[in-house]
């Protein structure tokens, strides 16, 4: 699906005309992947849109940095400014907010530490990222014979730019393969995470997610997921994951801030069937969440109206 184009982008310092948010082509980050990012989502709420755990993303961003030794040219409280302003600006009730940092026009080669580092801050409208029918009935998913990174070859905390490729690769296999989305397993073979999702099953009453250790990225909305099942009483553990128990599990799901939550259906053809009634649970609690619904999570919301 195309991007909807709206108004404004932030950039460097400026709401700059969507149309004029251009890079030159020797940008650093163009050749070598070298930015980093994050995806966050504003949902409407009764009082505006609000945009969901803010803070969490500017902090993850930072980080992010930090471990490529990026000197971001901002604060934490200004990109979190400005994040809001872009929102505000734009007039939009709902989006996909896509801050972006990354290295600029002037220097080439694999030394970036003389580059200079630009800041973007993009939002557009855009619906669930795996489709509203998998958001209903569940995603049919592979698993990849492409492997998660070693964290010691990229590492998963960080939200790096170049490290897509590596989900490019397993989703465009699973996509080929007519299937929804790709699963990826650690070098080690354990169940890591998906292209831009984490997995989760259920089983026996239990919610069971794997560890930053078999590779997954922290997800914001897996912390969310980890609240909302304390609250709800249903026990929630970290532990490694082997394939077949992807096949063997009670209910099956993934989160992602673009992704949202979303059932598994099957996973390399062995069906786990219509969403269980843990992961409808979550789901409905986490859409509550989001639309300003219930109010135990109104502390993960920036209202961009206040
Ligand atoms: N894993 C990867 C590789 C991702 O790109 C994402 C999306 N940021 C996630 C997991 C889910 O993270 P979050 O819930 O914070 O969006």
């Amino acid at each position: 699906m195309p991007i909807e184009s709206v108004e404004k982008i932030w950039m460097d310092g400026e709401l700059v005309d969507w149309a004029d948010a251009q890079v030159h082509v020797l940008t650093h980050a163009l050749h070598y992947g070298s930015g980093v990012f994050e995806g966050i989502r504003a949902y409407p709420t009764d009082e505006g849109p609000a945009i969901f755990r803010l803070r969490e993303h500017v902090k993850r961003l930072f980080d992010s940095a930090r471990i490529y030794l990026i000197d971001i040219p901002y604060t934490p409280e200004q990109i979190f400014d400005a994040i809001v302003d872009t929102v505000r600006v734009n007039g939009v009730e709902s989006c996909y907010i896509r801050p972006l940092v990354y290295l600029g026009y002037g220097e080439m080669g694999l030394n970036p530490l003389p580059c200079p580092v630009n800041v973007s801050i993009a939002v557009w409208p855009w619906g669930s990222y795996l489709g509203d029918e998998g958001l209903r009935h569940g995603v049919r998913m592979k698993v990849s014979s492409w492997k998660r990174h070693d964290p010691n070859i990229l590492p998963p905390a960080a939200k790096g730019t170049g490290m897509y490729m590596n989900s490019s690769l397993a989703k465009v296999e699973a996509i080929k393969a007519g299937y929804d989305e790709a699963i990826m397993l650690s070098p080690q073979g354990f169940v890591s995470e998906c292209t831009g999702e984490n997995i989760f099953v259920v089983r026996d009453g239990r919610i069971i997610t794997p560890p930053v250790t078999a590779g997954a990225l922290e997800g914001i909305t897996q912390d969310s997921v980890h609240r909302i099942a304390d609250d709800l009483g249903v026990p929630y553990e970290v532990e490694n994951l082997l394939r077949s128990d992807l096949y063997t599990a009670d209910e099956a799901f993934v989160t992602g801030t673009a992704a949202e939550v979303v059932p598994i259906r099957s996973v390399d053809d062995r069906e786990l069937g219509e969403p269980g009634p843990i992961t409808r649970k979550i789901q409905e609690t986490y859409f509550a969440a989001v639309h300003g619904r219930d109010d135990r999570y109104r502390e993960w919301l920036t209202h961009v109206r206040a």
